[in-house]
């Protein structure tokens, strides 16, 4: 088995790193990629420090991955070396039930395989981006559009998707009226998105810090949540509000928030669990769901659009050493907008 350099996690909730980790020999059908860059997603912090429950350590995080393609297996008919690739939060799934057939491989019924810490089809236990090459199935392998730099577009492969996915899923366009909770990784994409897709776009966040950056990523408004004014003058306002806050809120506030129909939709995923009073469901028929990442067609898709409207995440580049501070810093909300490793940098 080839090993390679990567930064991971010894046991839950210790410090990353750096560390070596075994990546399968590749097969007919398998593309080997030369990380260039990885995203730092809050669900990496999630993941090692225990909040979704137990993993197999040591455990490398890391599924915003973009890279180059050094070495195609023989059956691989898309790719070629050279070529610019990047690789999300799954890495394979049945390909056979209906989830899949659907080009919803998240909704695999047979469980997709994710990019980390989950049992891959061969028994292996996968391990992330944080690391020099990984060795990914083609089916799973994404295309980066030459407009977009590679460290830029590490971040689209979760954090885009996962925003662009449900905003297509509740057909935002434009007469639309979205809110996006939280300016972090996730939120950044969301209003980006939205904006591009041609809705009317309001951010709450915490406090209005990062009021100028929101303006310039496309929104029309933007909102403090810490005042309660905003609240009072927002009721019944908004078509569907993506929520991408890594805490729990208080869901009755927000549900206040929509209009008839509306959607609030969660993609933040804090570990605990959040209550919600049905009464805001049944007056104006309102809707409370979530939704997770996407499939790789439309993960394709996504990169496609962000290129053709000149999207990109907003990043912070550092060196894999800086990898735990970053974690504090994303605790902190304290991120404009993404922190991407330089996979260089892990030597
Ligand atoms: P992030 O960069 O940390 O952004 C989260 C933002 O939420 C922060 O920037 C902050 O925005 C706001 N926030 C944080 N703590 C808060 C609190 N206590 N109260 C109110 N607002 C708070 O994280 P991310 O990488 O975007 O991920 C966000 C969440 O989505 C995580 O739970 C992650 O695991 C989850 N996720 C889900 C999926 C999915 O498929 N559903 C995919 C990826 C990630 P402001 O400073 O603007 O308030
Ligand atoms: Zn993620």
């Amino acid at each position: 088995m080839p090993q390679v350099t990567a930064f991971a996690a010894p046991r839950e909730g210790a410090p990353l790193e750096r560390t070596t980790i075994e990546r399968r020999e590749p097969g007919p059908l398998d593309v080997v990629i030369e990380i260039a860059f990885a995203g730092i997603c809050h669900s990496d912090i999630h993941t090692v420090r225990g909040d979704w429950g137990d993993q197999q350590y040591p455990l490398a995080p890391g599924h915003e991955i973009a890279g180059v393609v050094s070495a195609v297996g023989s059956d691989v008919t898309r790719f070629a070396v050279g070529d610019r690739v990047g690789v999300g939060c799954l890495v394979n799934s049945c390909g056979e039930c209906d989830g899949c057939l659907r080009g919803e491989e998240q909704n695999c019924r047979r469980g997709a395989v994710g990019t980390y810490g989950a049992i891959d089809r061969d028994g292996t236990v996968t391990q992330g981006g944080y690391s020099t090459s990984v060795v990914v199935t083609e089916a799973f392998v994404l295309r980066i559009p030459d407009a977009i730099p590679l460290d830029r577009a590490a971040p689209l492969l979760c954090a885009g998707i996962t925003t662009y996915s449900p905003l297509r899923h509740w057909r935002v366009g434009p007469g639309s009226r979205v809110a996006v909770i939280g300016l972090g990784g996730l939120g950044h994409m969301g209003v980006q998105i939205a904006h591009a897709l041609g809705a009317e776009v309001t951010v709450l966040s915490q406090s209005l810090g990062k009021k100028d950056d929101g303006l310039r990523l496309g929104a029309d408004r933007y909102l403090a949540t810490s005042d309660p004014e905003t609240f009072r003058g927002l009721r019944r306002s908004f078509d569907v509000i993506l929520n991408t806050v890594s805490a729990p809120l208080d869901i009755d506030a927000y549900l206040r928030l929509l209009d008839t129909n509306g959607t609030l939709v969660c993609v933040g995923a804090p570990p605990e669990p959040m209550s919600f009073d049905v009464s805001h469901l049944i007056s104006g028929r309102r809707s409370l769901a979530g939704s997770n990442i996407g499939g790789i067609a439309e993960t394709q898709e996504m990169l496609d659009f962000c290129a053709e409207h000149g999207i990109a995440a907003e990043i912070e580049l550092i060196a894999a050493d800086d990898v735990n501070d970053a974690y504090e810093r994303v605790l902190a909300s304290d991120v404009r907008f993404r922190f991407v490793i330089d996979a260089a940098t892990l030597g």
